[in-house]
């Protein structure tokens, strides 16, 4: 699972032609977390305008007001617990105002343990229930012609989607939260999945990313056992799909199947994450990952030597309890040694109810907080020098860009590697795929500017 994106965003479909709804029929969407809760929250803004409402810039002109929660990590509970401190003015001075805590602080079984120390929630729902959350609206004047899920419902959808194809984990790392709050693993179809892509991209979306806490091990829950190596190929045939992703994989659970259908697939773009989490045995083991550092590298290398200049990110958690120098120093080494275009990094962060909670009480195993801290720094450090390098490879290269939208008055997209591309023009371009010539990089993103329209596809 890609854990330690975090993304903290209000209003993921912002932009409205429908700006002059009275407040009883708009909402206002803030979601903290990782892809999946971003996945869940585009689907709910979807359904929330396919039964009469629009987006509210603030929680004050919203008569619905959902907040999508996350429990990875405690600051994302505690930014989630402060927004809902504002929201308290809000409904004094609304009453009228209906507020949802939704996703992974209220956990499977519809009761939150903060029932009752949140006076201003009116409803709590479990993670990616939207059809229970949209069905808590209450002025609409719509109802749904399809359910949210598991078929979106955009009439106008982003350029690029993210769709959900398995919902809970099996698995039991020691750190994470995941499998208590979203609960064991389930595959969606194949034929439901291919036709909800092929209805997103009919209506407009060019990229699609296939999503899973271990989107590898989609499918084993199935009748036939279908991986996803087959699901790709079937994706792959939508009309009109120009570029397919998926995330997060899991070192455990990639097969050289699928190695050799991201390669061979044209419309496949060469980006993997792969979340290694440690570089050292030990710790590894102590994190229940099920995998080695030596199997990580020798499926790096299998990679590389077959999708042709595959970039690869990562997810690396510092300071989990055991953790002791030398194995932080495998996980710096490790780094240095694969070179990752990206990596997501976090301090250790204990969540209740995990085993490393519980490590962490142990003093001997536990690590002080400063030195947590320490090692990001350290490691941050390194990445960035790292990825400065790896990105100067582009300069003076033309790269085909699939334009996502504008950002302060220069247009933004994604390269085949998922590198976040800028570059100025005077027309809206969104949703083409165009090439940029590369002329300024950095760690984080590139600059260019406009070679042609229309660019051939990968
Ligand atoms: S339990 Fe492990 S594999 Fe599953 S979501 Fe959490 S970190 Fe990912």
């Amino acid at each position: 699972m890609q854990d330690l994106l975090f993304i903290d965003q209000p209003g993921l479909l912002a932009k409205s032609d429908r700006d002059s709804a009275p407040r009883e029929r708009r909402y206002y969407v803030w979601t903290v977390g990782c892809q999946m809760n971003v996945s869940d929250s585009e689907r709910l803004e979807a359904a929330l305008q396919g039964v009469g409402y629009s987006p509210a810039q603030r929680p004050d002109d919203a008569s619905f007001i959902v907040l999508n929660s996350c429990s990875v990590r405690a600051s994302a509970e505690e930014r989630i617990l402060g927004k809902l401190g504002e929201l308290v003015r809000v409904k004094r001075e609304q009453p009228d105002t209906r507020v949802v805590l939704w996703g992974c602080m209220v956990g499977p079984n519809h009761r939150s343990i903060f029932e009752r120390q949140l006076p201003m929630v009116d409803h709590f729902v479990s993670p990616s229930a939207v059809d229970e959350v949209v069905a808590l609206a209450p002025n609409p004047i719509y109802t749904l012609d399809e359910p949210a899920l598991p078929v979106a419902n955009w009439t106008h959808p982003p350029v690029s989607v993210h769709v959900p194809i398995q919902y809970g984990c099996n698995m039991s790392c020691s750190y994470c939260v995941i499998p208590l709050r979203r609960g064991r693993e389930r595959s969606r179809p194949l034929e439901e999945l291919v036709e909800e892509c092929s209805r997103i991209v009919a209506r407009g979306a060019r990229e699609i990313t296939l999503l899973g806490q271990i989107v590898d091990s989609w499918g084993h829950d199935l009748p036939g056992r279908p991986q996803l190596a087959d699901l790709l190929e079937a994706v792959h045939t939508v009309p009109g799909l120009q570029r397919l992703r998926f995330l997060t994989s899991h070192p455990a659970w990639m097969t050289e199947r699928l190695i050799t259908t991201v390669a061979k697939l044209p419309r496949c773009m060469p980006d993997i994450n792969l979340p290694v989490q440690a570089g050292s045995d030990a710790l590894l083991k102590l994190m229940r990952r099920g995998y080695t550092a030596q199997r990580y590298r020798a499926l790096v290398e299998r990679m590389r030597a077959t999708i042709p200049n595959v970039s690869l990110t990562t997810d690396i958690i510092v300071g989990h309890p055991g953790e002791r120098e030398e194995d932080f120093a495998q996980t710096m080494a490790l780094c240095e040694e694969i070179r990752f275009d990206k990596v997501h990094i976090a301090a250790f962060s204990a969540r209740p109810g995990t085993l490393a909670a519980e490590q962490e009480q142990d003093l001997a195993l536990a690590v002080p907080e400063a030195e947590k801290e320490a090692r990001r720094r350290a490691l941050e450090r390194l990445q960035e020098q790292i990825a400065t390098e790896l990105n100067q490879r582009f300069l003076g290269q033309t790269v085909e860009v699939l334009v996502e939208g504008e950002s302060k008055g220069r247009w933004r997209g994604r390269s085949p590697n998922n590198k976040l591309v800028f570059f100025a023009h005077p027309d809206d371009l969104t949703g083409q795929t165009v090439s940029v010539e590369i002329k300024q990089t950095g760690p984080w993103a590139l600059q260019g500017s406009l070679v042609s329209t229309g660019a051939s596809l990968a």
